[in-house]
């Protein structure tokens, strides 16, 4: 199926085809080569995906576009103080190509518009110019993706042409902007220039700056993330010359264009775009290109001041221990106590990527679920990540909870990263840190126990069959015949007492002490805790009803002694007393029922 992103584009592609306003630069001979008629537009998303129309193969020499990139680079290998001490971050409202510096500072006014421009190339790190060369040609093609070559022909004409930026050059070394030599920088900014590059290359290059510095595809860091607010900060008042604000007022997404016709536009955390179309406005922007974001941004809400999402998104489902008990057959007492209190189990299933306002919503609505809160289950399964600050007030809700003796758990994170590690940070020194369960049945299992209190014991060990609720109801002599014919086996935590899969065992199993898991094997390998019984409770009867092929493996998770029946001897008493076989099959069909009972019950909770 055609994705309609991808038909959007192409109209928008075709509606703007007609639009020939505007005209090539043409004070470098070389860009008036280029075709008027030019149009390519890519959009490349945070995961990779590159969506592109018209033109998009076509190369071009990058020009303006290369000046956040490389004052992205001069402050990841010079830091920002020496970086602002050299150049500011206030727009011009100059021409790209203004000769002048801020009176007041003496330094260029910001790194966008030429002056700030070379001054920032000759800042790049390196221990002479073509090594400063090497550096800049690596980073861009980190932000790309690739390797970018240079148009020799540009890069020639350019430099053969470009006086005016030699004088500025000149003048940067006379107020002590530019340290060594001024003519090495220049050439330097003239090859940055003329690196080729095509509209998609653009957009990943946006896009590595929309990704917090990562580029989406290679997964290469082509900027620390401390600088990239600061790079976007720049690209936003003075990216687009002296048409910065009215840009900012009509696109609303950081920028920056070149007067070959290159545009990239970055929305943080969600989108890069490039576009090239080389007629220019008298601003020296790309006609097309302009209108593209102006589309873009009005038909898609792509503004950074606008915003679709709302803060209650972040909590989907909210339900209780009563909706959704644990898989586990509880005793008696226990029964009794989750009865009545199981309610007091709040399941939060949290969504998306947690920031601050979604984080301060669902704190909200824990506190004010903590009048009969006795703990709180926040299931990150949904989550994608967590920001530092998010974290913090989880961690700093933990622990007031903790103290008012309410317990906050976090269930099914499954070590995924980008929760686990803000999470990590967040804890302080002397806290115990947050418990995590692998799914939410030990989490509920962990709270109910807590319910229960746990100076209540669960009882010890049956020491009669007779106490099974299996064998409810069944004669005290046929009772008899039944314990003549069971072997007792002992197993070691981790012991598998049946697998999944097996063949061919008919024996059934009444716990006397101990408590073992049932578990369901997952297709990567992992499992599905489905119940876990102790004393009392029986597993492997299903082979009563001619099933042969065991459904599930049941591993001990304590030292656990078992009284072990073979169906064989079941039927063999009940062919001589049939009541045997009819009051177990009772007990099984009503066993039967309960389960279905639970299931109904939690689907009903998850529906
Ligand atoms: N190389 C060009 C110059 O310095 C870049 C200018 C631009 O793209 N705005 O004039």
């Amino acid at each position: 199926m055609r994705s309609p992103i991808q038909t959007y584009l192409d109209e928008l592609h075709q509606s703007l085809v007609g639009l020939d306003e505007g005209a090539l630069a043409d004070y470098i001979p070389e860009l008036t080569k280029a075709s008027p008629d030019w149009f390519g537009i890519s959009v490349v998303t945070m995961d990779g995906v590159a969506y592109t129309a018209g033109n998009a193969d076509q190369t071009f020499t990058i020009q303006s576009v290369s000046k956040p990139f490389v004052y992205a680079t001069a402050l990841a290998d010079r830091g920002v103080d020496i970086v602002s001490s050299k150049i500011g971050v206030e727009p011009s409202g100059d021409a790209f190509n203004s000769i002048s510096l801020d009176p007041q500072t003496g330094a260029p006014r910001n790194p966008m518009i030429n002056a700030g421009a070379i001054a920032t190339t000759s800042l790049v790190g390196g221990a002479d110019s073509s090594a400063q060369w090497q550096r800049i040609a690596s980073s861009l093609g980190a932000f790309a993706g690739h390797d970018l070559a240079v148009d020799e022909s540009v890069y020639h004409s350019e430099s053969a042409t470009g006086f005016r930026n030699r004088a500025i050059a000149w003048m940067l070394k006379n107020f002590g902007v530019v340290d060594g030599d001024p003519m090495a920088a220049l050439e330097n900014y003239f090859r940055q220039c003329s690196l080729l590059v095509d509209c998609r290359d653009l957009a990943f290059m946006a896009a590595t700056l929309a990704n917090g510095g990562i580029h989406p595809v290679t997964s290469q860091r082509a900027l620390p993330a401390e600088h990239v607010e600061r790079v976007l900060s720049v690209m936003a008042t003075c990216g687009m010359y002296n048409y910065a604000g009215s840009w900012l007022f009509e696109v609303g997404m950081p920028a920056k264009s070149g007067v070959s016709g290159g545009i990239i536009a970055v929305l943080p955390g969600r989108f890069g775009i490039g576009i090239f179309s080389p007629r220019l406005d008298i601003k020296g922007n790309s006609v097309r290109g302009i209108e593209v974001c102006k589309r873009l941004s009005r038909d898609f809400s792509m503004h950074v001041f606008s915003r679709d999402g709302h803060p209650s998104m972040a909590l989907g489902r909210i339900y209780t221990g009563a909706d959704a008990p644990s898989r586990r057959q509880p005793f008696a007492e226990m029964r009794a106590c989750l009865v009545s209190h199981a309610h007091r189990i709040k399941y939060l299933c949290l969504h998306g990527y947690l920031a601050v306002d979604g984080v301060e919503y669902i704190i909200r609505k824990m506190i004010h679920m903590s009048t009969d809160a006795h703990s709180f289950i926040l299931d990150l399964h949904q989550v994608d990540g967590i920001s530092d600050c998010a974290a913090r007030l989880l961690n700093e809700v933990r622990q007031s909870f903790g103290r008012n003796g309410t317990a906050v758990v976090f269930s099914r994170i499954h070590a995924r990263r980008a929760i686990t590690v803000p999470l990590k940070r967040a804890v302080t020194r002397g806290d115990r840190g947050y418990l995590s369960f692998e799914d939410n049945d030990l989490a509920v299992e962990w709270c109910e126990n807590r319910l229960f209190g746990e100076t209540e014991q669960p009882p010890q060990a049956v020491t009669s069959l007779a106490d099974c609720l299996f064998f409810k109801g069944v004669p005290v002599e046929l009772m008899q015949k039944v314990e003549a014919a069971i072997k007792v086996y002992a197993f070691a935590p981790g012991d598998h007492i049946v697998k999944a899969g097996q063949v061919g065992d008919s024996r059934v199993f009444f716990i006397e002490s101990g408590q073992v898991s049932v578990l369901v094997p997952l297709q990567d390998g992992a499992h599905h805790r489905i119940a876990s019984l102790g004393p009392g409770m029986n597993f492997g009867e299903m082979v009563l009803l001619g099933q042969t092929t065991r459904s599930a493996t049941v591993c001990a998770d304590t030292a656990v002694t078992c009284r072990v029946l073979e169906s064989r001897d079941l039927d063999n008493i009940a062919s001589e007393a049939p009541v045997l076989k009819i009051v177990l099959l009772e007990n099984l069909a009503g066993n039967l029922a309960s389960s279905l009972r639970r299931a109904t019950q939690w689907i009903a909770a998850l529906a």
